[in-house]
């Protein structure tokens, strides 16, 4: 196991602190103190695909890490409470201050997401996004810029996440 695994990093159960907190199978843990059952889930997250009229497609440049630096698609972490399409319209005024006029789902991946030492599996969704428009985009929030690159174009060193690669390649191929 990487040390950044759950059954590594999590070693006090969150409900009443006691360091008798074991794992129960591959994705929970239970307190043998409080009896809290606690499980791993993945984390739902959402990715857009915005093409130009040229046929290509919109990336980011992370600001943050993990892969600061690399390429990204427009998204991130749904919150909770909040639907798949609330999620991708916000994030997507939030890194570039594009307004969607229309989204279609695409297709799903699953991915690992690596934060502060810790793995966080994650369910990325992306989307098809019609924006209102694509002048004057603006990087800001999590990334610290933007370009269009044509899906076979795309270089997969310089875009790390699988499920980004996935999309692309998906994206390339369908659309
Ligand atoms: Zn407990």
């Amino acid at each position: 196991m990487p040390e950044t695994h759950h059954s590594k990093v999590i070693q006090f159960c969150p409900k009443c602190g006691s360091n008798d907190f074991p794992p129960d199978s591959e994705r929970s843990f239970k307190c043998r103190n409080c009896g809290f059952h606690f499980f791993i889930n993945s984390a739902a997250a959402v990715a857009a695909l915005v093409f130009n009229a040229k046929g290509e497609l919109l990336f980011t440049r992370r600001a943050i890490m993990p892969n600061k630096g690399k390429l990204d698609l427009p998204g991130g972490f749904i919150d909770p409470g909040e639907s798949a399409e609330e999620a991708l319209k916000r994030e997507l005024k939030e890194e570039l201050g594009v307004n969607v006029v229309s989204l279609e789902y695409f297709t799903s991946a699953p991915n690992e997401y690596v934060f502060s030492g810790y793995s966080i599996f994650t369910l990325d969704l992306a989307f098809i996004v019609v924006p209102e428009s694509l002048e004057g985009l603006v990087a800001m929030d999590d990334i610290s810029g933007f370009e269009f690159i044509r899906p076979s174009d795309v270089d997969f060193n310089d875009l790390p996440a699988f499920s980004m690669q996935y999309f692309v390649k998906e994206a390339g191929r369908r659309l």
